[in-house]
């Protein structure tokens, strides 16, 4: 299989190993249309192997790792197989709930810490803390703990999902944390809470959770690949399990960092479309860029 270049303007790479997942929290970025059903079991996946020979393809530059994430990435039976049988010119990131005593076990076994590691200012292994899942988190600091004594790259993080509850619990953790040492992140919540859309999709307005689709020419800047090895366009695409637009096994698969006709305009994934900001910490910034956007006049179909 010919290599796959990374685009300059690419700026990173997620392999959903699986959507399977052990918790189950309400604000979970899989499936944030409650009106449709996201069925974790679904998604047909790639064996160890396969993952290999597919990643192993991608020429990517160091500040672009690839990023393990899905569901939970540690509950795809060949994850640490793939961890060592990458090639070193790849960097990996990991998003993990980190809640399996005995796989972390194998992994402090078996995975060197040094091939975890990039000089960036963040953690490469990102544990989140779940609180209606995993309680005042005292557990996932001692597992936390025990990677961080082995050396490895590893820091928490918590979604700031509004109720009094979660925030009360993210608030305590976060000097739990800082006694442990263990560096404590916070991200901002994107999704519906009470009837409120949390989130900042400024540059394109009633593009979430929106009643009215809308025609547009949309541009990633990800590259996305499903457990099954297929390559989406958008988050939105990808969960949906629609519209692929190759397969990283394909041997004549390549990306293409062109503009893509879409007609599901208002059914954009808050990843795609919320303002972040860029390297230079200037805001402003998107996932996808869109343009042409034109009143298609279909209303949205819940399947
Ligand atoms: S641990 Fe992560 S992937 Fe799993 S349900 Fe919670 S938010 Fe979703
Ligand atoms: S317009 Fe929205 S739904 Fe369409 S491809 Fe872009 S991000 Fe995805």
């Amino acid at each position: 299989m010919d290599p796959i270049q990374i685009p300059q303007g690419y700026n990173y790479i997620s392999a959903f190993l699986t959507m399977r997942c052990n918790l189950n929290c309400s604000f979970c970025l899989n499936s944030i249309d409650k009106s449709r059903e996201f069925n974790r079991t679904k998604f047909k996946e790639l064996s160890g192997e396969q993952w290999v020979k597919a990643l192993n393809r991608i020429e990517s530059r160091p500040e672009v790792p690839v990023t393990f994430s899905g569901g939970e990435p540690f509950l795809h039976p060949d994850f640490l197989y793939i961890l060592k049988n990458l090639k070193k010119d790849l960097n990996i990131d990991i998003l993990t709930n980190l809640s399996f005593e005995v796989a972390v076990e194998k992994f402090l076994k078996e995975i060197d810490p040094e091939r975890i590691k990039r000089n960036v200012p963040y953690a490469c292994i990102r544990v989140s803390y779940h609180p209606e899942q995993m309680g005042n988190g005292a557990e996932l600091i001692e597992t936390v703990k025990k990677l961080k004594d082995a050396g490895f790259s590893i820091g928490v993080w918590s979604v700031l999902y509004p109720s009094f509850e979660n925030l009360s619990a993210i608030n305590q953790m976060q000097f739990r944390c800082i006694d442990a040492g263990i560096d404590f992140r916070l991200k901002e919540y994107t999704g519906t809470y009470k009837g409120d859309l949390y989130g900042d999709y400024s540059k394109y307005s009633n593009s979430v959770l929106s009643n009215k689709l809308k025609k547009c020419l949309c541009k990633g800047s990800e590259l996305l690949i499903a457990p099954n090895g297929n390559i989406y366009k958008c988050h939105s695409d990808l969960f949906s399990e629609e519209f692929p637009i190759g397969n990283i096994l394909d041997p004549n698969f390549q990306i293409k960092n062109e503009f893509r006709k879409c007609e599901k305009y208002g059914q954009c994934h808050p990843c795609d479309v919320k303002l972040k900001t860029n390297y230079k910490q200037e805001l402003g910034n998107t996932s996808v860029e869109i343009k042409e956007i034109e009143d298609n006049s279909q209303p949205k179909v819940i399947v």
